[in-house]
């Protein structure tokens, strides 16, 4: 685009469409079609064996565990679990391959049409999800950073994936994080994924596209690849929007292309275009044979399902009046959710623990990478701690000071307070004193204060405050600040 134009106006003139294929995989001890171990980080290529490095003459058996967990996954989603799917092949060559094919399933996929909930400007918004597939994990290829070598590691190949396509629902880069974010939640909860995108665990290719607003076909689509992270799901798509935008208002055209995502410099890069796209050669697997699901393994497996994040959340805002934002918010991990339900059945008033734990504990846990379950202190102590804000021992502001050392020592708010001297100065004659000697010394402010500059009352507050370390009863303060001069 020109310098100088209004990029925000143009902006406005299209309308961003971007689907998701997320691969998942999932927490099996063993691979998917053979016995080795799917543990993370070992030597490399200790964990493989002829069936997984692609030996000719062997067969794979199917991971049982493995199709369970993609149909917990399915049924999660509000999929229909296909009575009858299959494997496929997909044929390509790469050295992280030794097979030459990746065991996946195509036209018959083991789940389909489903949906899942996420919350946009405090509404909720229905996100199809057009299949779940399962299909096996490549190696992986490591570059000598200086010198000319380049190693396989196939601990990886094999290990049993699944890939979950949405339907072009989402609208913006924002909407595609937050359905990253309950599809990481909702396999969080049915503990079929760790959701580790760092460590790959969690993957996701974006696709996005635009058109001008009020136009019903989809414009033509880029795949962005190699997004490792929830941050780099919206710079990449923020990105590639722009990019798309000004190739259109240029008068240029989109081509369907693969495009790799750069963090370091921020940029998307063709990597290659449809023309160039492979052609798989997908047939039926013929060494596996084809699964049944019947109805009877469906519900047993449906009796397994815990509450959901959604679930969660709906009856979070029934039970606790919590707006929609609190509720996703705090039933956004198990461990959270069931935390703040102990705090608000050990006494703890909901709106103002939610308060609590979506602002400082959340803060606290997120400076460490920390999960509310290695907390060094207790929901009783949390309630302990709300009560000395509520009887005015401590005013909300010392409450913070002292909610962080209950955090890294685990002690009692109580202790931390006498121990600290941070008990709240309720005694008016001493907040009294304290006024009139800031008015005192302060005879140009007050002047104008009277003048009419009541912005000044702040300027008080803080001074009082100051001289009495922050203790002083704020409301009490306050009164007596009108009272003195005269408002
Ligand atoms: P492919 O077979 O090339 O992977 P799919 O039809 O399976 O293509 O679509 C892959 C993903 O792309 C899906 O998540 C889908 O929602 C999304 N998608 C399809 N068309 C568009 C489009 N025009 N703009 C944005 N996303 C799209
Ligand atoms: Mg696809
Ligand atoms: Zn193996």
């Amino acid at each position: 685009m020109k310098s100088g134009v209004d990029t925000g106006a143009i902006m406005k003139k299209y309308e961003v469409v971007i689907g998701l294929e997320v691969h998942a995989q999932l927490l099996t001890e063993t691979k998917m079609f053979c016995r080795c171990s799917t543990k993370f980080g070992s030597e490399p290529n200790s964990q493989t064996c002829p069936v997984c490095i692609g030996m000719p003459g062997v067969l794979p058996v199917m991971n049982r565990k493995a199709v369970e967990y993609a149909i917990l996954t399915g049924l999660a989603t509000n999929c229909r679990i296909a009575p009858y799917s299959r494997f496929a092949r997909k044929n390509y060559f790469y050295p992280d391959l030794p097979k030459n094919y990746q065991i996946s399933q195509y036209e018959l996929p083991l789940c389909e049409n489903g949906f899942v909930e996420i919350v946009v400007d405090d509404e909720v918004k229905r996100i199809g999800i057009t299949r779940i597939h399962m299909e096996e994990d490549a190696g992986k290829n490591i570059h000598e950073e200086r010198g000319d070598h380049s190693f396989v590691d196939l601990n990886r190949t094999g290990v049993p994936l699944m890939e979950i396509v949405s339907e072009p629902d989402l609208r913006s880069p924002g909407e595609a994080s937050e359905y990253m974010k309950k599809l990481r939640a909702i396999l969080r909860y049915l503990g079929v994924c760790d959701g580790n995108m760092e460590q790959g665990s969690l993957r996701c290719d974006a696709n996005v596209s635009i058109r001008p607003v009020g136009q019903n076909e989809f414009g033509t689509r880029a795949e962005l690849k190699n997004i490792n992270s929830f941050k780099f799901v919206e710079k990449a798509l923020e990105y590639e929007i722009k990019r798309q935008v000004s190739v259109i208002e240029d008068g240029g055209r989109i081509i369907q292309e693969t495009r790799l995502w750069d963090s370091a410099a921020g940029v998307t890069r063709s990597m290659r275009s449809k023309e160039e796209a492979h052609d798989y050669r997908y047939f039926p697997e013929p060494d596996l044979p084809p699964i049944l699901v019947s109805q009877e393994w469906i519900d047993e497996i449906k009796a397994k399902l815990p509450e959901l994040p959604d679930e969660k959340r709906k009856r979070f805002i029934g039970q606790h009046s919590l707006p929609e934002y609190d509720a996703e918010l705090l039933t956004s991990e198990k461990a959270i959710a069931d935390w703040y339900e102990r705090v608000v059945e050990a006494g703890g008033q909901p709106k103002v623990v939610a308060n609590w734990m979506m602002g400082d504990l959340m803060r606290l846990l997120n400076e460490e990478n920390k999960s509310v379950d290695a907390l060094l202190f207790g929901p009783a102590q949390m309630v302990g701690m709300l009560k000395l804000i509520d009887d005015d021992t401590i005013s909300g502001k010392i409450a913070k000071t002292v909610f962080e050392e209950m955090y890294r020592t685990g002690k009692n708010a109580g202790d931390i307070v006498k121990e600290k001297g941070l008990v709240q100065i309720s005694d008016t004659s001493e907040i009294e004193m304290a006024v009139d000697d800031v008015l005192a010394k302060s005879a140009s402010e007050v002047e104008r204060f009277k003048a009419g500059d009541e912005k000044l009352m702040g300027f008080f507050v803080g001074q009082v405050m100051k001289a009495t370390k922050g203790k002083a009863n704020p409301k009490m303060l306050n009164d007596l600040l009108k009272e003195k001069l005269g408002k």
